[in-house]
């Protein structure tokens, strides 16, 4: 039996359409192959609030049996091919359907390749990766995240070069031509097609050894047993704790403690308390209630809780004072409040390299979102500037 099988792993839910067109776009490739095959979600509703990761697959069999025999799984075991439409995932996927982080090459096969659009080199984003036992190829499709989303669907060529790529890595998937053939009757015309096989022409990869890569131990947690569920409906009461101090205020309030919000975002919040007013706008605005008051009263954004939304950099009323900075540049999930309280001048020196590195100039109007916008260059990885306010028709 020769199954092929590949996943897409993006952001609901604003990367749905992105995962979908990839997705089925090879499927019908492969089926004017010959071969027959499946697209199918992880999931379709609730779970797929903005920026929660989500996952997308497809399985390409010889025969129907074959694909009803590998397709009655929950969701592959194992894929050929993992494409990763945003690089902060690269630090785990975390959702509510897995109890943890999972690491983004969790299901990767040995010898298989993940794909990441990034622009990031392979030695920084190997850093986030969890390590593996077994060797894989890691291939980088250039550009920051693409934000395809369901309501408004970005046509960049992010779908197109991905796939072009994700060829290259695994040729059993479909022809050339029928990928091309697919394209124009699935996404759109010959620039997606050039797009395509500009960036299956460019793919290269790096093999990443056993070993290679994060060594921290992903979150996980034991998930209550039916015998461990207490009788009716029991609603804890949510509160909050002192963090800062015993005595004279410092507010955390309750959180869920297992799902943490470690990788849903693309951005994080990095605050100048020297030029905080203490007005408490962000506190009062963030819809996952992020904010921890600290004793003197300045408002420290949670880590383990923020999605990076972008409301409190919106609402801010003093310039520059909360930046939105791409997550992928941060290997700690530290207090700012607590680093800048403790050394004022190394904070400020961490807050100028983060943003050096991760100030997110290019957003999208309405979502606030980094990479709204960001074009893929004319087929494929030939245009360094991959920042673009135009889609790939308009290039
Ligand atoms: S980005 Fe700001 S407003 Fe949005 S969840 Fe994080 S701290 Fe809250
Ligand atoms: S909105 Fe800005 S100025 Fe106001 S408390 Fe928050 S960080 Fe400080």
């Amino acid at each position: 039996m020769s199954i092929i099988s590949f996943e897409i792993v993006y952001r609901g839910i604003f990367q749905k359409s992105l995962a979908t067109k990839i997705s089925r776009t090879f499927i019908l490739a492969a089926v004017k192959d010959g071969k027959v095959g499946i697209s199918f979600g992880r999931y379709s509703d609730s779970p797929e609030r903005n920026g929660i990761p989500a996952k997308q697959f497809g399985y390409i069999a010889d025969t129907k049996e074959e694909l009803e025999e590998v397709a009655a799984q929950y969701e592959p075991k194992q894929v050929d091919v993992t494409i990763c439409v945003d690089d902060a995932l690269c630090k785990g996927v975390e959702s509510w359907g897995w109890y943890g982080l999972q690491p983004i090459n969790a299901v990767t096969k040995p010898g298989g390749t993940l794909i990441v659009t990034s622009n990031q080199s392979s030695d920084d984003l190997v850093k986030h990766i969890h390590r593996k036992d077994t060797p894989y190829n890691l291939s980088i499709v250039k550009g920051e995240a693409s934000f395809a989303g369901l309501w408004v669907y970005k046509d960049d060529g992010t779908d197109a070069r991905c796939m072009g790529a994700a060829l290259k890595a695994c040729p059993e998937i479909c022809s050339m031509a029928s990928l091309e053939a697919a394209i124009l009757e699935n996404i759109g015309g010959n620039d997606h097609v050039e797009a395509a096989r500009a960036s299956y022409e460019d793919a290269r990869s790096d093999e990443i050894k056993p070993g290679e890569g994060n060594t921290e131990v992903p979150f996980t947690f034991e998930l209550l047993k039916w015998q461990d569920m207490r009788l009716g409906v029991v609603i804890d009461a949510v509160g909050g704790h002192n963090k800062f101090g015993d005595s004279d205020g410092g507010y955390v309030p309750g959180r869920n403690e297992y799902f943490k919000k470690w990788s849903t975002r693309t951005m994080r919040p990095v605050i100048q308390f020297d030029i905080c007013t203490k007005c408490t706008l962000c506190w009062v605005a963030c819809p996952d209630t992020v904010f921890d008051v600290t004793p003197d009263g300045y408002y420290d954004a949670n880590m383990e809780a923020c999605c990076g939304c972008g409301v409190c950099e919106a609402i801010c009323p003093v310039p520059d004072c909360i930046t939105m900075v791409n997550e992928v540049v941060f290997d700690e999930r530290d207090s700012q409040y607590e680093m800048w309280n403790k050394d004022k001048e190394k904070f400020g020196k961490y807050v100028d390299e983060k943003l050096a590195k991760g100030k997110v100039e290019n957003r999208h109007p309405i979502t606030g979102l980094a990479g709204a916008f960001s074009g893929a260059g004319l087929a494929g990885g030939h245009n360094e500037n991959n920042f673009s306010t135009k889609t790939l028709k308009e290039l």
